[in-house]
């Protein structure tokens, strides 16, 4: 039994400010709201310059949400100018890094072995990698919808210790921020061969333990025929996540 997970991944959105408000009114909107997935897992992963005002929230006013990053350096420490080391996300009690968005891995150049780096910088500070994987249009017409985001897990993945804890997001990339999300079909049959990918690298206990997340335009209306799939556990959601009410009732789903 995996704890469903709910992250909103906001992208270059919100300043510290906008952030507070935010946080408190999503908090607000789940608490008084009659809760029917009391045990969902909600995520928020805002922008570095926001972490620490969100950390002091948190922990302040006891808001259930777990904190996360959107990135982090291959490096622990040194001349990487403008880079943001894992030593310090872990110290701000991030629990989550995403790592190989695709907005990374196409404006940053970020390669499959980058991308292997950086779940390995993860690791090495307890910080629980959320790794991204999927195809584009272009992959999906000649190679079909698995071999890619098959093909980018394993090489992430490779020789790492069995039992590892990681998240996968599973984003075909022509649906994120599209409007046109994948079908729960189309999402169960690649995060089936995640999962299997999963086994192979890290051994059966931790495929059954880890948490797949489908991400590509979820929101209110199509994240319960996710949620019903036996492999997608959660959502990776980015534009609705920074609109409170509507990120509140994806965290709401009802099967
Ligand atoms: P959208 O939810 O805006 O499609 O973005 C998905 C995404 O990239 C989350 O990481």
């Amino acid at each position: 039994t995996r704890t469903p997970l709910i992250a909103g991944n906001w992208k270059m959105n919100l300043d510290h400010l906008q952030a507070v408000a935010f946080i408190q009114k999503l908090h607000w909107t789940l608490r008084d709201a009659k809760h029917e997935n009391g045990s969902v897992e909600v995520a928020v992963f805002p922008p570095f310059t926001d972490l620490r005002t969100v950390q002091t929230l948190l922990d302040a006013d006891k808001i259930p949400f777990a904190l996360g990053a959107q990135d982090l350096s291959v490096h622990d420490s040194g001349a990487y100018t403008g880079e943001v080391s894992g030593v310090f996300l872990a110290k701000l009690r991030c629990r989550y890094v995403i790592i190989g968005h695709s907005e990374r891995r196409e404006y940053h150049a970020e390669s499959d072995d980058v991308v292997a780096a950086k779940v390995r910088a993860a690791l090495r500070h307890e910080l629980v990698p959320v790794i991204c994987v999927g195809e584009t249009a272009e992959d999906l017409e000649a190679h079909g919808a698995s071999a890619v985001p098959v093909a980018q897990l394993k090489t992430a993945l490779d020789g790492l210790p069995a039992g590892t804890e990681i998240v996968v997001a599973y984003e075909p990339v022509w649906a994120i921020g599209s409007g046109q999300a994948a079908t729960p079909e189309q999402a169960q049959d690649v995060c089936a061969k995640l999962r299997a990918v999963v086994a192979d690298a890290l051994g059966a206990d931790a495929a059954a333990a880890t948490r797949i997340l489908y991400g590509g335009s979820v929101k209110a209306a199509n994240i319960a025929g996710f949620m019903r799939e036996p492999d997608v556990d959660g959502a990776l959601v980015g534009g609705a996540s920074l609109l409170v009410d509507e990120f509140a009732a994806i965290v709401r789903y009802q099967k």
